[in-house]
């Protein structure tokens, strides 16, 4: 069985990927925070930006065969015979439930099959593309992957603490929240500005930016 908590198509908006459209499936559930803003607070991830609780959002519910959802992403591409039909899986945590079963039921229908992931739980076979998003006070156990994706700043994870994780890509995405600020107003123009300056002084970095969020299509 599958929670998912939406499916839809659009373009990847950050990453090495960015501009590509994806069918995105986003998982219920993630291991870093329950998603209750009244828990917020004593979760391991504290910025989280997306609703992931339930399954009530277009297209979401439960599935109870890999079959059935894998059916129901195809249906959200436009053609799949046109172009390289690609689905991101997404959360949440989406690691809790992709699996096996699921990535070969994609790979059938013709998807490239991503995972945007925390990187705390391990990778399934046959994965086409992974990205890692990791979280300070988590613990890390994937350490390949196509691009790692690190909201920044982080008071307890600094970008050198990840580079031991084997990508092709290291990106820096500015965070919107204003964790690491004395006040909300600007914290994404503050952090864009520290990330921007980061990768100038470490070009290992490269700044990525929710183009998705500035296009307001998501
Ligand atoms: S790990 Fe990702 S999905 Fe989970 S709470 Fe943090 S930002 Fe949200």
């Amino acid at each position: 069985m599958y929670k998912v908590k939406e499916a839809f198509y659009s373009l990847q908006g950050e990453g090495a990927q960015t501009g590509r459209p994806a069918v995105f499936c986003r998982f219920s559930k993630c291991n870093l925070w329950n998603g209750r803003e009244q828990d917020r607070a004593r979760a391991v991830c504290k910025f989280c930006d997306t609703d992931f609780v339930g399954q009530d959002g277009q297209n979401g519910g439960i599935f109870e065969t890999a079959k059935q959802l894998a059916d129901q992403l195809v249906g959200l591409w436009p053609d799949m015979t046109e172009g390289k039909p690609y689905v991101i899986c997404t959360g949440g945590e989406p690691l809790l439930q992709l699996d096996d079963k699921l990535i070969e039921q994609m790979h059938l229908a013709g998807f490239e099959v991503a995972v945007e992931t925390n990187g705390t739980l391990p990778l399934p076979e046959g994965l086409d593309w992974v990205c890692v998003s990791p979280k300070g006070g988590s613990k890390l156990v994937v350490r390949a992957c196509n691009e790692v994706k690190l909201v920044y700043p982080q008071p307890d994870l600094l970008p050198e603490q990840v580079l031991g994780i084997d990508a092709d890509y290291y990106f820096l995405s500015p965070m919107a929240s204003p964790i690491c600020l004395s006040s909300e107003d600007g914290a994404k123009k503050v952090n864009t500005e520290r990330a921007l300056a980061y990768c100038l002084a470490n070009p290992t970095w490269r700044l990525t930016l929710q183009t998705h969020k500035i296009l307001e299509i998501d």
